[in-house]
């Protein structure tokens, strides 16, 4: 039989997410053995084929990000949101205190080891959004892994429960970072 097949993607957050999953120790090859992993930060894959479950850590905070939430979401069948900043926004929604201008001209131009800074402008660079968002205030998010990062145990858990058919609901001592 086919191998479930899993995609992850790696939107406005720090990596811890997928630092965390890759420390489940030895419990990946087991997790390898069970589920074929396709295009990820840890494949460096590009383009999403149909999976069965999509994973996303990191905030919306781009253009770029919204482009890849949706292919993912397109994507696959189950979409599960791993960290605090795909479920709830977390760390990067701090920036929306501030206008985005007023944000891009203190990183590019006034912080004080910047000589002659521009803001960088090209078509080809993704734009900030007006808000950084969670991934569900996007597109539909079936399942939350939260934590920052969430424990090896709980992506785990999550995983397991859902290459079984169930759609996982962390039990309350799996919401914290041992
Ligand atoms: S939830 Fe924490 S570990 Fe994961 S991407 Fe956000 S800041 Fe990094």
């Amino acid at each position: 039989m086919a191998k479930p097949k899993i995609a992850t993607a790696w939107l406005a957050g720090c990596a811890g997410c997928h630092m965390s999953f890759l420390d489940i120790d030895e419990a990946i090859i087991e997790v390898a053995k069970l589920v074929e992993i396709t295009a990820s930060p840890i494949t460096d894959f590009k383009e999403f084929p149909a999976v069965d479950v999509g994973i996303v850590e990191g905030a919306v905070n781009t253009t770029d990000n919204v482009e890849v939430v949706h292919k993912l979401r397109h994507a696959c069948k189950i979409l599960m949101a791993w960290g605090d900043c795909a479920c709830f926004g977390g760390i990067p929604t701090m920036r929306n205190m501030f206008d985005k201008n007023e944000l891009l001209r203190r990183a590019f131009v006034e912080t004080e080891s910047t000589a002659k800074g521009r803001i960088p402008s090209s078509d080809e660079l993704p734009r900030l959004l007006d808000q950084c968002k969670p991934v569900h205030n996007v597109v539909k998010v079936d399942c939350f892994v939260p934590g920052c990062p969430p424990s090896a145990k709980a992506i785990h858990y999550a995983l397991v429960e859902l290459l079984n058919g169930r759609i996982p609901v962390l039990p309350a001592e799996m919401m914290k970072f041992d």
